[in-house]
């Protein structure tokens, strides 16, 4: 894999960008691998990076229904933050923000990471309470979050003009959250993707997994696929939103629900916002991107759906919500709405696990799981190849469901 450099670029760039070779293969699928991801979305490519990275393990396919990167991980609005509630997550999410900064360096290819922080909004006294807390909690764990006055906050966002003292929801102060970054989703896949290939991991798209197979014994044999069985030890589904449908083919029932969610982009804008803005009580964030367009996200539809457009009450609610905030954006034009399917665990908690069909491993659980995908990766990684969970993923097996010990977590930056 030729590497990126201020040379290679430039060389390139000289021959008008027709050298550059293919940035990974499309190998022959084989019979028989020691393990397999199902699913080449973040979590899954991250998986076998880390699998290969540390513990020297390739022999490994990614099995992808679709293209890869062409699942939530091309949905999302990619805010990536550590401000959670409990003991349990905080450090798993400053573990995946600090494995973000660096992921440029790591992969050798550009991100486009901007670490420009986010700002949460606070409309009642209840979410005042609530982010209070976590600060305190988070600050035992390192992640950074400092209150802001209203007069701060609009200095910081000067777009902000509404919430005032007669609104119906006035803005009663602020939280500011200096680690959150945004990123570009599509170099992550890619890069991952690259880097993955180079050392000897198989990506096979358009190979969509029918089912998992078990042997006499119980055990995971491998996985059908329209181009055939393959067989591997180890099967790992990172399928986010599809994780019940392919564990149901090995028997297997896991406490997940599908949701939908949504997103909408405007036309370019001047640049105008430059932190991520969160306004939990309303429902609404939004955050700009490089090329000017504004990114907003709402709160999830709880109500279980595989549906990958917009609900349509979801967008009304959310778009009022943010003129509440914003009103000069009301002449906005949207440009573009879709929406993704993840499933979410009763917890609101992820689900990084072995299961009760051996050979079989879940990451599962991911509502906001696109910062989460470094740390997700480097755990279920870990699990896969030591057979114990990594110190930062203990929390979130599937025996906690057993025990009922839930990590309870309003875990979207909507806080639904
Ligand atoms: C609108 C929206 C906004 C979001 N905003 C944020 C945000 O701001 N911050 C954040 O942290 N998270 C956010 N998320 C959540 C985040 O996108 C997901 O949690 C995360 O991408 C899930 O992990 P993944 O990338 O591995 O999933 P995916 O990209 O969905 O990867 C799973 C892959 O599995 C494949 N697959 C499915 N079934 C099969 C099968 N049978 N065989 C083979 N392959 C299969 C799919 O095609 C897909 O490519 C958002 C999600 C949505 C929908």
């Amino acid at each position: 894999m030729a590497r990126f450099s201020v040379l290679n670029l430039a060389r390139n760039a000289i021959s008008e960008h027709r050298n550059w070779a293919a940035q990974w293969r499309a190998p022959e699928l084989k019979t028989d691998y020691d393990i397999i991801l199902v699913g080449a979305g973040g979590h899954g490519l991250a998986t076998a990076w880390h699998l290969a990275r540390v513990y020297g393990l390739t022999n490994i396919a990614v099995l992808e229904a679709g293209w890869l990167g062409g699942g939530n991980i091309a949905r999302n609005t990619v805010t990536i933050r550590s401000n959670y509630m409990r003991d349990e997550s905080i450090p798993f999410y400053v573990k995946s923000v600090a494995l973000f900064d660096r992921l440029t360096k790591d992969l050798n290819f550009n991100t486009m990471h901007s670490k420009r922080g986010m700002v949460d909004v606070l409309q009642t006294w209840g979410m005042v309470r609530d982010r209070r807390r976590r600060r305190l909690t988070m600050d035992l764990h390192g992640a950074r979050y400092r209150p802001l006055s209203v007069p701060d906050l609009r200095r910081m966002v000067p777009k902000l003009t509404g919430g005032g003292p007669d609104a119906r929801l006035p803005i009663l102060g602020a939280e500011f959250h200096p680690d959150a970054a945004v990123n570009r989703h599509d170099a992550v896949a890619w890069g991952y993707a690259r880097a993955i290939d180079a050392m000897g991991v198989e990506i096979h798209q358009n190979t969509p997994v029918t089912a998992i197979t078990r042997g006499a014994d119980g055990a995971v044999t491998g996985v059908e696929t329209p181009r055939g069985f393959v067989r591997a030890g180890k099967v790992a589904l990172a399928v986010s939103g599809h994780t019940t449908t392919l564990s149901e083919t090995a028997g297997l029932r896991l406490p997940l629900r599908t949701i939908n969610l949504s997103a909408f982009v405007s036309e370019p804008l001047q640049p105008c916002i430059d932190v991520v803005v969160n306004c939990p009580d309303l429902g609404v964030y939004l955050s700009q991107s490089d090329k000017g367009e504004l990114v907003i996200g709402g709160a999830t539809d709880l109500g279980q759906s595989f549906r990958r457009d917009v609900k349509q009450h979801v967008f009304e609610d959310t778009v009022a919500a943010m003129l509440d905030l914003f009103p000069s954006f009301r002449r906005v034009k949207l440009l573009r709405q879709w929406g993704g399917h993840l499933d979410i665990a009763h917890d609101a908690s992820p689900i990084i696990s072995t299961t009760d069909v051996p050979g079989l491993f879940v990451s599962a659980g991911w509502w906001g799981g696109y910062k989460a995908i470094p740390a997700g990766g480097l755990c279920l990684a870990h699990l896969l190849a030591t057979g114990s969970p990594h110190p930062l993923a203990t929390p979130f097996g599937l025996g906690r469901f057993r025990h009922l010990e839930y990590v309870l977590e309003a875990g979207t930056t909507t806080a639904r």
